[in-house]
């Protein structure tokens, strides 16, 4: 499970350095400001796999909007300038589970915030992001770091210790 812990870090990091160079390439945020009512949409509660990408998640809504399937992402927390990259990565994974699945690609998805959705385009580079950051996690597989140290109340402190394969007893 030590390896879980590292992947996510790696996705952490994978996601900021993809949100810099987006906004550097582009100077604008990734979204539009759209309009979305989810207050009368019914959750989605399918999780959805794709055994090719070995991807799997689940959006809070899938909505058909002009025979469309849209993902959408809703989060708690204030808008920002735009939706964080992140979200980004985490709607054009939505976006390739849909398109695997049910076999039509969504051409974006939304990001709702507490006040304010960004429809992000599923664009060919989105997309190509997001198989160059799947790439980097399968690499990152092959190196899973041993734990670093021998510290019996280290690992009990630690906030990992219910899922670690490496806990010290
Ligand atoms: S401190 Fe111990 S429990 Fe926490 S991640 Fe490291 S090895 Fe695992």
């Amino acid at each position: 499970m030590v390896y879980l812990i590292v992947l996510l870090l790696l996705i952490g990091l994978g996601l900021l350095w993809l949100a810099r160079r987006r906004r550097a390439a582009t100077g604008l945020p990734p979204g539009r400001v759209v309009s979305i009512d989810t207050e009368h949409l019914g959750r989605f509660e399918r999780s959805l796999y794709d055994p090719t990408l070995n991807l799997a998640g689940r959006p809070d809504y899938l909505v058909e909007r002009l025979g469309k399937l849209v993902p959408v992402e809703v989060k708690s927390a204030r808008a920002p300038f735009g939706p964080y990259p992140s979200h980004v990565l985490q709607l054009a994974a939505y976006c390739a589970l849909v398109d695997a699945i049910y076999g039509k690609r969504p051409s974006y998805g939304i990001v709702k915030y507490a006040d304010r959705a960004f429809s992000v385009d599923y664009s060919l580079s989105l997309e190509n992001e997001l198989l160059d950051l799947l790439a980097e996690m399968r690499r990152a597989e092959h190196h899973k770091p041993d734990r670093s140290h021998e510290s019996v109340s280290r690992c009990q402190a630690c906030g990992f210790h219910q899922i670690c394969d490496q806990m010290l007893e």
